[in-house]
């Protein structure tokens, strides 16, 4: 689709395009720094949508705050973020019948915005569950961000913290607001079959990962991070906020510190 191949994506206002010389700016918003954009085929978006406006709300479900209990975090905080993410998927659900309007067509050309090569991306069959993976990711994301836009305690990330720091940048997809305090947010959707513990330790990892460095540039002091995982097949979603007292269940590997 070659009337696709030169447009730009801002992740701060969602507009598409077309490419300038980097940095690029966006038009609309004046955001320094947006991606190159690839267009998400009509046939995956749809069916997405389709899914979405079969008649099933969200579910909250426990399997991640069981595995991690809020270890180590203030109560009144997590019951209280607990809550406001209740409320992002009950305005997803409110929405489901207009999803057409709220999952974006274009998501990030991540090769080529970035020059490196997907890691994950070695045999043909890895290949395509990887596209598949990453499509759904970005329809999901892109709506979540959209919702989160509405609400006053939370706030996006367009771009990567401290990119220029080698060893310590970072990019969560958003932030909790706590008065004078940012705790950084990790957003995963996952395949139907794949919302079970074993499978959450990898997300949880690169949400501590973010909860460190947030704490380390000072973003806030209690080094706190939140996930929010999703499985819109199962219409399943749940959330937990970290604290370094996640590592005693989930280690850190060498490159998530
Ligand atoms: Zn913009």
């Amino acid at each position: 689709m070659k009337e696709f191949n030169n447009l730009y994506l801002c992740p701060r206002c969602d507009s598409v395009g077309e490419l300038t010389p980097s940095p690029i700016t966006c038009i609309d918003c004046g955001y320094v720094g947006c991606l190159i954009a690839r267009h998400i085929p009509h046939t995956t978006r749809q069916r997405w949508v389709d899914l979405e406006s079969s008649d099933q709300t969200w579910r909250w479900d426990k399997t991640l705050s069981r595995k991690l209990k809020h270890r180590g975090v203030d109560a009144r905080l997590a019951k209280e973020i607990q809550k406001n993410v209740k409320r992002l998927f009950t305005v997803f659900g409110q929405h489901r019948g207009e999803m057409d309007g709220l999952f974006p067509h274009f998501m990030e050309d991540y090769e080529r915005t970035t020059g490196k090569k997907n890691r994950q991306r070695n045999s043909n069959k890895g290949k395509s569950m990887t596209k598949r993976g990453s499509q759904r990711g970005a329809l999901y994301e892109g709506a979540f961000l959209k919702i989160m836009d509405l609400n006053d305690s939370f706030e996006r990330c367009p771009g990567r913290i401290h990119p220029d720091d080698t060893r310590y940048n970072f990019h969560p997809d958003g932030w909790y607001l706590d008065g004078d305090e940012k705790i950084p947010i990790e957003f995963k959707t996952t395949k139907g079959g794949n919302f079970v513990s074993p499978k959450m330790e990898k997300y949880i990892k690169q949400s501590r990962k973010h909860g460190r460095r947030a704490k380390r540039f000072d973003f806030n002091s209690s080094g706190y991070s939140i996930l929010i995982v999703c499985c819109p097949e199962e219409r399943k979603f749940g959330a937990v906020v970290l604290s370094s007292a996640a590592d005693d269940i989930v280690p850190a590997t060498k490159h998530t510190r």
